[in-house]
C-alpha cells in the first residue's frame, strides 16, 4: 500500500483527469475529492495556494508536500517511478470491435478519453459478416455489413481511437483505480475503466454444408432476416424458448413454419407451448435431427433422420432458422470476479440487484455496469441484450455515458 494521496480537482479539468490516470497506470491508490461539491475540500486548495483555486492540488499525506498542476515527470519525479510508455495506459480499454464496442469508442474518444479497442478477429464484429443490414437506421436501401464495419471503423479512427487487432484476450484483473486486460501474447494493458463487448456466437449445428450457406438459406436471426421469406415456407431447428418464439415471430411473414426437434417435446415455458399449439401453420417434427444440407449456390435440401426410427428423409424449405442457443464469449473472465449467468452471459444493473445473493453493502450498479465497479457490458455478451446491431450500438453509447460518469467521479 503506498502512502495516501489525495486529488483535489473538478470533474471537468483535463490535467486532472491525466493525473488521475496517471496514478492509475502505476497501481498507485488515491482519494479522489471534486472541490465543487465539498465547500472545505475548495477552502484547503485555496489556502495551500495563496487564496488561489487551482487544480489538481496533489498531497502526498506522509510528508504534507503537494503539487499543483504537476506534469507526469513531475509526478513520476515526486513518486519515485520512471515514466513509461504512455500508450500503454488508457482512461478506458474496450474489449470487442462490434458494433457495441466501436460505438462507445467513438462518443469516449470524442469526448476527449483516450481509448484503445481490442479485437481478435476483424473490425465490425459480427455485423461485419452480415450480408445485408436491413434495419440499421439510416440507410434506407440497406447497407452490407462490411461496407459499415468499414465507415464505423474509420469514424473511431478519426476521434483517434487506438486499435489493437489480432490479439485474444485471455484475462481480466482490477486494483482500486485500475484494470489490467492480458492479451495471448502475455502482455497486460492498463486502464481505468474497461467495456467488455465481447459478444455471443450463435450455435451452429456442425452439420456439412451449414457453413456453406450461412445466409443463402441459413439463418441465425429471425428479426434479421425473417422479412426475406413472406409468403414462404421456412423451418425451425429447436425446441427450447428461444425457437418456440422465433417460429411464431416468424409467422409475421412466412406462409408455414416447421419445426424440427431433437427430443419427443418442447422445452419451452408452457405459455409458449400453449400459444404454439394453437396456431394452424406451425407443424412440429419431434425425434428428429439434421444430417446434412446440400445444394448448389443456396441451400435447397434439408437432410433430416428420425432418430426414434433411423429413417432419413429430405425437406425442401425455402429457408431454415437454427436456434439452438448462443455462447457469449466470456470464458476469459473465469478468474475476473464478474459475476455471469448460467450460460455465461453477463450480469449487470438490476439483473444484479435483483438476484438474492447480491450483498446488500456492495450498492447499486448502473444500468450496463458489472458486478465489479469500473468494468461494464454491452451488446449481445449481457443479459437481457436484444442481439441487434442497433441495439448493441445503442448500449454502447449508453455505457460511453457511464463510463465518463464513472471517471469523473473515481
Ligand atoms: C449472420 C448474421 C446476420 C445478422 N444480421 C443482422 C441484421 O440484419 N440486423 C441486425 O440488427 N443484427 C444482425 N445480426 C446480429 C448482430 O450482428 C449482433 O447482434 C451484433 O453484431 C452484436 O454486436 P456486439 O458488439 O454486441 O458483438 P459482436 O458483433 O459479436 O462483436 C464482438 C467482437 O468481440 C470480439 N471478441 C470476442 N471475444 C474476444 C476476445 N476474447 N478477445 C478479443 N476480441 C474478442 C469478436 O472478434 C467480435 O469482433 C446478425 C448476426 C449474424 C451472425
Amino acid at each position: 500500500m503506498n502512502p495516501p494521496i489525495t486529488v483535489y480537482g473538478a470533474y471537468w479539468c483535463p490535467d486532472c483527469r491525466r493525473s488521475k490516470r496517471f496514478l492509475s497506470e502505476h497501481q498507485m491508490a488515491y482519494t479522489w475529492v471534486d472541490i465543487e461539491q465539498d465547500q472545505q475540500a475548495q477552502a484547503y486548495v485555496e489556502k495551500l495556494n495563496n487564496g488561489k483555486r487551482i487544480i489538481p492540488t496533489i498531497v502526498f499525506e506522509e510528508d504534507g508536500d503537494f503539487l499543483v498542476e504537476p506534469s507526469n515527470a513531475q509526478l513520476a519525479q515526486k513518486l519515485g517511478l520512471a515514466a513509461r510508455d504512455p500508450h500503454d495506459f488508457h482512461d478506458v480499454t474496450i474489449i470487442g470491435a462490434g458494433p457495441a464496442g466501436l460505438a462507445s469508442a467513438i462518443y469516449l474518444a470524442r469526448d476527449g478519453f483516450n481509448v484503445m479497442v481490442i479485437d481478435e478477429g476483424a473490425l465490425g464484429g459480427q455485423a461485419a459478416t452480415t450480408e445485408r443490414l436491413d434495419n440499421y437506421p439510416g440507410f434506407p436501401d440497406g447497407i452490407g455489413g462490411g461496407d459499415w464495419a468499414q465507415r464505423t471503423v474509420a469514424q473511431a479512427r478519426r476521434f483517434g481511437v487506438e486499435f489493437l487487432q489480432a490479439q485474444t484476450v485471455t484475462g481480466l484483473r482490477g486494483q482500486k483505480h485500475s484494470r489490467w486486460v492480458k492479451t495471448g501474447d502475455g502482455y497486460e494493458y492498463g486502464s481505468c475503466a474497461v467495456l467488455i463487448a465481447t459478444g455471443a456466437d450463435y450455435r451452429r449445428l456442425g452439420v456439412e454444408g451449414e457453413e456453406d450457406f450461412i445466409g443463402a438459406g441459413v439463418h441465425f436471426c429471425s428479426t434479421c432476416d425473417g422479412p426475406f421469406y413472406k409468403g414462404k415456407d421456412v423451418a425451425v431447428v429447436g425446441g427450447g424458448n428461444s425457437a418456440v418464439e422465433e417460429a411464431i415471430g416468424l409467422l409475421r411473414f412466412a406462409e408455414s413454419v416447421t419445426m424440427l426437434v431433437r427430443g419427443d417435446h418442447l422445452k419451452a415455458s408452457k405459455v409458449a407451448i400453449d400459444n404454439i399449439m394453437s396456431e394452424e401453420r406451425i407443424a412440429i417434427r419431434y425425434n428428429t435431427t439434421v444430417t446434412r444440407l446440400t445444394g448448389d449456390n443456396k441451400l435447397e435440401t434439408v437432410w433430416v433422420k428420425n432418430t426414434a426410427s433411423g429413417a432419413e428423409e429430405t425437406l425442401t424449405p425455402d429457408g431454415l432458422f437454427v436456434f439452438i442457443g448462443q455462447q457469449p464469449n466470456t470464458g476469459f473472465l473465469r478468474e475476473s470476479g464478474l459475476w455471469l449467468n448460467d450460460y455465461g452471459f453477463i450480469l449487470t444493473g438490476h439483473h444484479l440487484e435483483h438476484r438474492p445473493d447480491w450483498p446488500v453493502n456492495n450498492g447499486r450498479r448502473g444500468v450496463l455496469e458489472t458486478s465489479v465497479s469500473g468494468v461494464f457490458a454491452a451488446g449481445d455478451v449481457r443479459v437481457g441484450s436484444t442481439k441487434q446491431v442497433a441495439s448493441a450500438a445503442g448500449e454502447g453509447a449508453t455505457a460511453a455515458l457511464l463510463i465518463r460518469e464513472h471517471l469523473n467521479n473515481s
